[in-house]
Formats: C-alpha cells, sequence, structure tokens
C-alpha cells in the first residue's frame, strides 16, 4: 500500500485544495514577487487563528470535498496555468511536507517549472528529494496564539528545527512567526534562543485581518527591531487580492 493509499487517497493522487495565481507574493523577503499558489490539504496541527481551515478541518468541512485528489500531471499542469514557470511557484498547505514520502510529490517537485519555495509549519524534516528541489523554504514555528491548540513538543520539533536552522545558514531558509503582541514576539525571540535559529533569518509578521495587521505591526515593530529581527507585511490583505 503505497502512502496516499494509506491516507485514504485514490492512488497517484494528492489533496489539493486550491491552485491560483499569478499574485504577488504577501508575505516575507520575497513579497511582492510574481506567483503561483498550490495548496494541499491536511495539517498535522489545529492553529486557532488558521486562515486555510479548508485544509485540514474535518469538524467543519468535508474535505473530500474542499480538498478533492489530484494527479501530480493535472497539478503541474494547473500551475502552469496559473503562472508557474514565469515566477515563483508556492508549495503551501496545511501542511504540504506531510506528502513528502508520496511518489505523487516527487513527480510535482520534478516536472513543476521554474524557482519552487515551500511555507512548512516546521515539524516535519525536509528529505534530500525537497532540499534539492526547493530552493526556499518559510517556515513557520507556531506561537502564542497561533499555538494555543496544540502542545509544544507538536509544535516545536527539535530535529526539524535544527535542520531548518541548517538551510537558514545557507540562505535556504527563513523563520517566520505570527505575533500579535509585544509578549509574543518575546516568545518567538525564547524558541530563537532555545533551538538556536539564526537571528538575521527571523522574521515577525503581525497577526491579524486586513484591518487589524497593521496596527499590531505598527505595536511591535520597535520591539522586532530591538530582537535582531525583521518585520513581514501582509501586502495581500492590503491590497485586498489572494
Ligand atoms: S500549521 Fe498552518 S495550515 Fe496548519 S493549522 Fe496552523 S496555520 Fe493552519
Amino acid at each position: 500500500m503505497t502512502n496516499t493509499q494509506s491516507r485514504g487517497l485514490p492512488a497517484g493522487s494528492l489533496p489539493v485544495q486550491e491552485i491560483f495565481g499569478p499574485v504577488p507574493q504577501g508575505e516575507g523577503p520575497f513579497a511582492g514577487r510574481r506567483a503561483c499558489f498550490v495548496r494541499f490539504g491536511r495539517c498535522n496541527l489545529h492553529c486557532p487563528p488558521c486562515d486555510s481551515k479548508k485544509t485540514w478541518d474535518a469538524s467543519r468541512y468535508d474535505l473530500r470535498e474542499t480538498c478533492p485528489p489530484r494527479t501530480a500531471e493535472d497539478i503541474v499542469q494547473t500551475a502552469a496555468a496559473h503562472g508557474a514557470g514565469s515566477g515563483l511557484t508556492i508549495i503551501t498547505g496545511g501542511e504540504p511536507l506531510m506528502w513528502q514520502r508520496s511518489a505523487v510529490w516527487g513527480h510535482v517537485l520534478r516536472d513543476l517549472p521554474g524557482e519552487v519555495h515551500v511555507e512548512t509549519n516546521g515539524t516535519i524534516t525536509p528529505d534530500p528529494v525537497t532540499t534539492r528541489r526547493i530552493s526556499h523554504f518559510s517556515v513557520s514555528p507556531k506561537i502564542g496564539r497561533m499555538g494555543a491548540a496544540d502542545p509544544q513538543r507538536k509544535r516545536l520539533v527539535p530535529s526539524a528545527l535544527a535542520a531548518f536552522a541548517d538551510l537558514a545558514r545557507q540562505g535556504q531558509a527563513v523563520f517566520k512567526f505570527v505575533a500579535g503582541d509585544i509578549a509574543e514576539v518575546d516568545e518567538a525571540a525564547h524558541v530563537v534562543r532555545d533551538f538556536q535559529l539564526p537571528q538575521d533569518r527571523v522574521w515577525i509578521m503581525p497577526l491579524g485581518d486586513a484591518d487589524t495587521w497593521p496596527v499590531a505591526g505598527a505595536d511591535i515593530a520597535d520591539h522586532v527591531m530591538h530582537h535582531g529581527f525583521n518585520l513581514s507585511g501582509r501586502l495581500h490583505l492590503t491590497l485586498g487580492v489572494r
């Protein structure tokens, strides 16, 4: 039985919630870059403020409808029709690295054109196939309100964070913490210290929606600088685009 069959999916498929683009990447060091997003279904965490609950929250959604199974060929062709190859392709979720043991994952990475990034919650160590193909990992460990529903041992996995810290030191990853106030910036700083993450590769992204994130950002900006971190905007929310 293959990895995907064992999760109740048809052989040769992975669950995909949406593929869209081209749109400007809204967050982190690549903000403004033309991007196609491929959003895989399922997640191993349950963050209360998650804006992608259609990928995992079976108590509210029928995941067979919100994340139908799609083949590698379909995923790649649809991504190409939405800008893959003419800008970044950003694989996101959910937690996309849950699928890296699937053959479909390998086919998608092999056949997607151009520069490919991964957005991950940092709990699963990327394997060699993934690290060879992915030019940038945006790693978002969950703290504060984002991490309120899961125990620390599930959110902060030392071996995975150590692997991503190595990639960050090589320029292949950044850490992106979502923080809504100064206390959550301090909590991020504790994680950076405890797990020896490279400080200059850390971004703090204000929690909130289009109206509230700039307020939170103004509140925490000085504190983010004080800790030696970078501050991320949320361009897509400000512009009202996806
Ligand atoms: S890790 Fe990301 S996708 Fe998963 S629940 Fe948290 S915010 Fe949502």
